[in-house]
């Protein structure tokens, strides 16, 4: 399977970051091998000293499909979660700065944290409240309504480049209020209220 993700997909977040808000959806990945597989503890990564949390609606696919029109993409997830697009933000400033692709910073190990997998028929995916807490605080705070690509635009939008396949996920990008990581830290991902995770930072 692989993880496709989407940058700058909330105007707020793109202007924190001094990026100029996209006019079409920008595009990265992330290998399986990003995927925590101790599902309740990230060690940050010893080439970093600035550790991000990116807190995402992700989706999976359960079709596969090439040339998928938006009319018809919410035909092809049934699942969703809060996830944490873990991203070493220093790494990826000096890639950024020369213009070379971003995967050291994005898609390295345990990059990729999954929350609970949700029905999307229990919800409006396109009016989804999702938060992300540290230590108890809230630090994020979205609503997919506020995308710039919707979920489907960006399903539509992915599969003219990339065929999709069952399993494949979805990072749909981050709201503002993105920080870094702290040894000790614990982070909780809520779906319209309702934990869907947790991960401690080591
Ligand atoms: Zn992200």
């Amino acid at each position: 399977m692989k993880i496709i993700c989407v940058g700058r997909n909330y105007r707020k977040h793109a202007e924190e970051l001094g990026n100029k808000v996209p006019d079409e959806p920008v595009l990265f990945m992330k290998p399986d091998s990003a995927i925590l597989r101790q599902r309740d503890a990230f060690y940050i990564p010893d080439f970093s000293s600035d550790v991000h949390y990116e807190a995402e609606i992700v989706v999976k696919l359960n079709r596969l499909g090439k040339r998928i029109q938006s009319k018809f993409a919410h035909k092809y997830y049934a699942e969703f979660t809060v996830g944490i697009d873990f991203t070493a933000r220093d790494v990826q400033a000096k890639l950024k700065a020369k213009g070379l692709p971003w995967e050291k910073a994005k898609g390295f190990d345990s990059s990729a944290v999954c929350g609970k997998w949700l029905p999307v028929g229990d919800y409006d995916m396109s009016n989804l409240s999702f938060e992300l807490k540290k230590n108890g605080q809230v630090v994020q705070s979205g609503n997919t309504s506020e995308m710039l690509f919707s979920i489907d635009e960006i399903i539509d939008y992915t599969s003219q480049y990339f065929t999709l396949k069952i399993g494949d996920q979805i990072f749909t990008g981050t709201p503002e209020g993105v920080g870094p990581v702290a040894h000790g830290d614990i982070l909780e991902g809520f779906v319209e209220g309702t934990k869907v995770l947790e991960v401690k930072v080591k």
